[in-house]
């Protein structure tokens, strides 16, 4: 675990006055232990550290960097955009660009508003539910993270679990007290929930298959209950797709899972890297967010012009034929490669995807449905594997609770060095007997 003395150096100068020495908890080591690497610049598959080391990236700033790094065509559109002026605070065209290619993929999305971040969406989402329903209550799922609005902030996934702390200090219990949180995957919690409380519920808010504890797929049923539920109580059901969209699928996962949400919420993708968010969804409901109606939502650079210019010039990658065909084989040669490494080593590991999107489970359990499950995955192999790639190159997220992620240029080359790097990790990792 020992970095370089530049490294512990830069993260000692970053820890004076930056808390923890980072601007997003999921970036600190607490997880696994150790300092977090200082990045100097990324390319494609790699980062390339403040001491020239490469690493094949599988975090992909958490989501956005679905063409990978530094793609030239986002590079180029981004310097075009700047030239033009960086935030007008008046309309563009880009903007109606965007949002005219958004609800053409994701037929749900009759109107969307742009925003600077996922939590924004999500906030303004539940804000929009509790307007247009005029209840107060909320449901969520646990292990899920929707952003660090408060009331979200309970039972919440992501970093909060690292810190072992699933509902944020600061949160005022009278805010709480109206957020439910329901077992992730349990229908029959859901019908329970609605049969109590249906009447004052403005909404539900899922992700549709859950990358912030791990990954957990939706089982049979799940989605479509909570469907149901909200069309038989009139509540508002928003699918959280700020990660999962247009990374598990073109349409996201309301495509893959044909389910049709009231309201989506986006991010990462949308903005190929620049910071964006985005909630849409029926114009009954759009329509009551100001000016149009009295829910207010607003922001200085809200549908800003750099933003809109990546995001519409990565949606044109998107839309190539084959995209999710040669994203989804990438993904598969990976993790199968993975797997025989690791069933070769007799280290017991599971793997489960979606597109582009991927989990990796220290566990000989037989199936991964719930947060429980992932609770029960060996954290001490994470710590050990995580330390071992990194050692050796490869970059995972630095906690056992995240999903991965992988790009369109991951070559057949990255993913084989990926491969036997781990063959040597889990052959340290049986001879460690963890
Ligand atoms: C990342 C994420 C968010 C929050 O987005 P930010 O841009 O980090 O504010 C919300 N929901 C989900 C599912 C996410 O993965």
């Amino acid at each position: 675990m020992s970095l370089s003395p530049k490294q512990e150096q830069l993260f000692k100068q970053a820890s004076k006055h930056i808390p923890g020495g980072v601007n997003s908890p999921v970036r600190a080591f607490n997880g696994v232990g150790g300092t977090p690497v200082f990045i100097e610049k990324a390319k494609g598959a790699y980062l390339y550290d403040v001491d020239g080391k490469r690493y094949v990236d599988y975090v992909g700033s958490w989501g956005p960097m679905i063409l990978g790094h530094a793609h030239p065509d986002i590079i180029a559109a981004v310097q075009k955009a700047a030239e033009d002026g960086l935030s007008f605070g008046a309309p563009t065209v880009y903007e109606t660009t965007l949002a005219d290619i958004i609800c053409e993929i994701m037929p749900s999305i009759e109107m969307v508003r742009m925003t600077n971040s996922g939590t924004e969406a999500t906030m303004t989402a539940i804000r929009l539910a509790r307007g247009y329903t005029g209840r107060d209550k909320i449901v969520k799922f646990e292990g899920c993270y929707h952003g660090h609005s408060d009331s979200l902030l309970v039972k919440a996934g992501s970093g909060m679990l690292t810190l072992g702390e699933p509902t944020s200090k600061g949160v005022p219990a009278d805010f709480a007290k109206h957020t439910i949180t329901l077992p992730y995957n349990d229908i029959e919690a859901v019908k329970a929930c609605f049969a109590k409380f249906g009447d004052e519920i403005a909404g539900v808010i899922v992700e549709p298959i859950a990358g912030n504890m791990n990954l957990v797929k939706p089982i049979v049923g799940f989605l479509e209950t909570i469907r149901e539920q909200c069309d038989a109580y009139k509540a508002v059901f928003i699918i959280d797709e700020v990660m999962t969209g247009f990374r598990v699928a073109l349409g996201g996962a309301q495509a893959l899972y044909n389910v049709k949400p009231d309201l989506t919420t986006l991010g990462k993708i949308i903005g190929a890297g620049l910071p964006v968010g985005a909630f849409g969804g029926k114009r009954e409901i759009m329509e009551c967010i100001a000016p149009l109606g009295g829910v207010y939502q607003a922001g200085t650079l809200s549908g800003n012009p750099l933003a809109m210019r990546a995001g519409i010039r990565m949606f044109e990658h998107l839309r190539q034929p084959n995209f999710y065909v040669d994203l989804n084989a990438k993904m598969t040669k990976l993790l199968n490669g993975l797997q025989q490494a690791a069933d070769a080593a007799g280290v017991p590991f599971r793997t489960e995807h979606a597109g582009g999107l991927f989990g990796m489970y220290f566990t000989d359990q037989p199936e991964i449905t719930s947060f429980e499950h992932i609770l029960k995955c060996n954290a001490d192999a994470f710590r050990l594997f995580f330390h071992g790639m990194l050692k050796r190159g490869v970059n995972f997220a630095p906690a056992a609770y995240e999903a991965g992620f992988i790009s369109i240029a991951h070559s057949d080359e990255d993913i084989e060095f990926t491969i036997q790097a781990a063959t040597e990790v889990f052959a340290e990792m049986k001879a460690a007997e963890v």
